[in-house]
């Protein structure tokens, strides 16, 4: 019980890798917060699982590509539990598609919230943190914000904008003892990619070291551990959980 004592907010805890990052919060004693945008239900199942399990949580509606909402569940979150030591910034969204065929609204809904989400919900959450002089944060970006993706310059093009803010967010909160930290998931298996073909599938597992996809319980864990005090001396850094896909 690593997290015993601490609350989290994890945005996009409805279905995939924040639902896993949720449930592996609480397992590790933390009470949580299951931020969720369209996905009422899924998000009070899961709660519901949590308490039955002996922890604490609660489910809070927000769409993080909007500023105002960030402001308002990180203080829904600080009325309900007294505290935030904890801040995994997870919702994400694709809109692919060639760059030369990128719709304007395409481009944007992705940097939105993608992007302007980590960064609404970050300054949301850092005055409480640097208040209380400690707390973690952990966005997810992918590997595609190091490698690029054809098809994927919103996603990518905010994904490396993530991995910049994970940088000066480390370095802005540091002497508060706020850390900032980033996992960089390769290919996961969750809805995201579900639309991909076995062959799709098998193309890519030839291009990662360990030979499979990974799970959302595979993020899960090294976001647990980033959040924990094992890593209290790790900051501004990017971890890959990608199987050994990108690797130098
Ligand atoms: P997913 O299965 O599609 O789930 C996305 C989650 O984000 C849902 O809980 C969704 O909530 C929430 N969400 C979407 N838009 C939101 C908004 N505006 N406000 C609040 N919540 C919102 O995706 P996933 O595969 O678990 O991905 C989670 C994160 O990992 C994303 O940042 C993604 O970019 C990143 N990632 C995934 C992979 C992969 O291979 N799957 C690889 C690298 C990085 P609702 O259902 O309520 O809308």
């Amino acid at each position: 019980m690593t997290l015993q004592g601490r609350t989290a907010l994890v945005t996009g805890a409805s279905r995939g890798i924040g639902a896993a990052i949720a449930r592996r919060l609480a397992a590790d004693g933390a009470t949580v917060a299951v931020n969720y945008s369209g996905s009422r239900s899924a998000a009070e199942a899961l709660v519901a699982e949590i308490v039955g399990q002996g922890a604490r949580a609660v489910a809070l509606q927000a769409d993080v590509s909007d500023p105002s909402a960030c402001t308002t569940l990180v203080e829904s979150t600080i009325a309900e539990f007294g505290r935030l030591d904890i801040l995994v910034n997870n919702a994400g969204i694709t809109r692919d598609g060639l760059l030369v065929r990128m719709s304007d609204d395409d481009w944007d809904a992705v940097i939105r919230t993608n992007l302007g989400g980590v960064f609404a919900m970050t300054r949301a959450a850092a005055r409480p943190m640097m208040k209380a002089r400690s707390g973690c944060i952990v966005n997810i970006t992918s590997v595609v914000g190091m490698m690029g993706n054809a098809g994927q310059a919103n996603y990518s093009a905010a994904k490396a904008g993530v991995i910049g803010l994970t940088k000066t967010t480390a370095r802005e909160l540091a002497s508060r003892s706020v850390r900032c930290n980033a996992v960089a998931p390769g290919f996961i298996a969750t809805d995201m990619t579900s639309k991909l073909s076995d062959e799709q599938r098998d193309a890519i597992a030839t291009q990662i070291a360990l030979g499979r996809l990974g799970s959302a319980d595979d993020v899960a864990s090294a976001v647990a551990f980033l959040c924990s005090d094992d890593a209290s001396y790790v900051t501004g850094q990017i971890l890959a959980v990608d199987g050994g896909m990108t690797f130098a």
